[in-house]
């Protein structure tokens, strides 16, 4: 195959000179660079031979965060087929239209996720767990995997479509992002930017800070690009760990930050939170880890002000992306994060942004409008749907669907998303802000704030609150704390309190359809 930059046989060409490293940990299984390379490009041979994947087809991924899953995107894309990762979560119903939308020629699956997509007409091939009667197992269709393995040959281009990821479905029905291996080679550049932004506000260079070996424990799904682009493209890039795990878990994760000496956690806010919320948090070691990452969701200014108490001297970051931004995009950390803990910070040095109002006019700085991207990070698409893509791709710019501001420095904020904000009797009232003012009451531990139908005023403002064990705040008393800190207009008219979770996706975020139609039953 012919050497070409920016597309992902470049990255898993280089990955493999750091041969012994320790490249992925799942509970005891550690798999190096050398290996992953041998057994990504055996499968990718075995597509091609016998599977006949041919350049541009789809090869489906269907699990949880297991080694494999790895492999199979690795071996997908070295075999010039798109990688379609599919959320782990879906029921039989779901994943299968997942494999008739990206028309997929072979699923790679784990054993529960093989067990709902027997029915879905597609060969399947099992990597763990039981193999249901017409799949095969992985280590079968892999036979023997030679030291001298290489990869299949295949003439790709940095405009050739690499993945379909589905977006969260947080605002409808997943769509198929379509990126390239351009966008997809140039993923751990936005994060490697970030990083060493940090290293140089701190005064160093990348020479000064190399020696510590960066291991990352991931707390998301692979399949959302948060796993995939901040956490495994960025580690392949980098040459350090991945330590994976089945599902978030608080207490599990600060056993596997002691045990692997994990210097770094890539996940979504609540995963930092949580971890400073768990009994266990003050009995642990957790003096390794020197970064907190995360991003995918709003995070409260309160988040990093209980990190800078429990866990000082971290480094903190908050980085905001979407699946159609190969995720991150513009990222706020170091000094700048502290001095502005309300802001998503500074776009990526590839990336352009800017703000426009309803018309596609720029907004001048300060005013709130819709947040729009350019950039080679900005995917090709979305598959099957040319509608919606000439609709949020307009002259090379990505419409987000986010209402933000940028103040003169060129800092970003995000005060809500287009479809959850609040119009009451005309003013607008973004749920960001209130949720962010809710997380500074003492019992607060989770909030969502979302529109409640009114007459008169078309939408009033409504608050879930999830309380700290033992507290029993009165709306009264809220109200009053709010009146501090926000507009009156601002202040919710209706609480509902509740013991459960707030029913969140795997990104993170709240699922504020659902939680409409549970609290209001509409
Ligand atoms: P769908 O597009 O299917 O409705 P989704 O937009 O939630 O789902 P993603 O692409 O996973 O799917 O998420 C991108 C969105 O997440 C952004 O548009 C933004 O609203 C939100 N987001 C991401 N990072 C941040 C952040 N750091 N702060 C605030 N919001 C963020
Ligand atoms: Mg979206």
């Amino acid at each position: 195959w012919k050497h070409a930059p920016g597309h992902f046989r470049a990255l898993l060409e280089m990955s493999r000179f750091h041969g012994d490293k320790e490249f992925l940990v799942y509970d005891d299984e550690r798999i190096t660079y050398e290996e992953h390379f041998r057994r990504a490009a055996a499968l990718a041979d075995r597509l091609v031979e016998k599977y006949g994947v041919a350049k541009g087809d789809r090869v489906a991924i269907a699990m949880r965060n297991y080694p494999e899953w790895v492999i199979s995107f690795s071996a997908a894309l070295a075999a010039g087929a798109i990688a379609v990762p599919l959320n782990a979560w879906w029921t039989r119903q779901e994943l299968a239209y997942g494999v008739s939308d990206s028309g997929a020629k072979v699923v790679i699956a784990d054993g529960e996720r093989a067990s709902r997509l027997t029915a879905a007409g597609v060969p399947l091939i099992v990597t763990r767990g039981e193999v249901p009667a017409g799949a095969r197992a992985l280590t079968e269709v892999m036979g023997e995997v030679r030291a001298d393995v290489t990869l299949p040959a295949v003439e790709l281009a940095p405009e050739d479509p690499a993945t379909i990821f589905y977006t969260s479905g947080t605002t409808g029905r997943p769509k198929g992002a379509l990126g390239s291996h351009r966008n997809l080679g140039q993923s751990p550049m936005t994060v490697a930017y970030g990083l060493l932004r940090a290293v140089a506000m701190a005064g160093k260079d990348i020479g000064a800070a190399a020696g510590v070996r960066r291991v990352s424990l991931l707390t998301v799904p692979l399949f959302h690009v948060t796993g995939c682009f901040s956490a495994l493209t960025t580690t392949m890039f980098t040459g350090g760990g991945l330590v994976l795990m089945y599902k978030w878990d608080p207490g599990r994760a600060m056993e596997l930050i002691e045990r692997e000496k994990v210097t770094t956690l890539i996940g979504v806010p609540t995963n930092a939170w949580q971890l400073m919320s768990h009994p266990d948090f003050a009995k642990r070691d957790l003096s390794s880890l020197t970064t907190l990452g995360y991003g995918g969701a709003p995070a409260p200014p309160k988040l990093l002000e209980r990190i800078n108490r429990n866990m000082p001297e971290r480094a903190a970051s908050n980085g905001y992306g979407m699946t159609e931004t190969t995720a991150l995009a513009i990222g706020n950390g170091g000094p700048d994060y502290q001095a502005r803990p309300d802001s998503i910070g500074l776009p990526s040095a590839v990336v352009d942004v800017r703000v426009v109002g309803p018309l596609g006019e720029e907004v001048p700085a300060g005013e709130v409008g819709e947040l729009c991207v350019r950039g080679p990070n900005v995917i090709l698409g979305y598959w099957n749907q040319p509608q919606a893509t000439a609709e949020t791709f307009v002259n090379g710019w990505l419409h987000t669907g986010d209402l933000a501001r940028v103040d003169d420095e060129g800092f970003v904020y995000i005060v809500d998303r287009a479809k959850d904000m609040v119009i009451r009797g005309g003013e607008n009232v973004y749920c960001a802000e209130v949720e962010s003012a809710l997380f500074e009451h003492p019992a607060v531990d989770d909030a969502a704030v979302i529109g409640v139908p009114h007459d008169e005023l078309g939408e009033e403002v409504g608050a879930v609150l999830r309380l700290k064990p033992g507290t029993s705040p009165a709306p009264e008393e809220i109200r009053a704390f709010l009146a501090e800190r926000i507009a009156t207009f601002k202040i919710p008219d209706h609480y509902w309190f509740r013991d459960d979770e707030l029913p969140r996706n795997p990104g993170g975020k709240i699922l504020k359809t659902r939680l409409r139609r549970e609290v209001l039953g509409a």
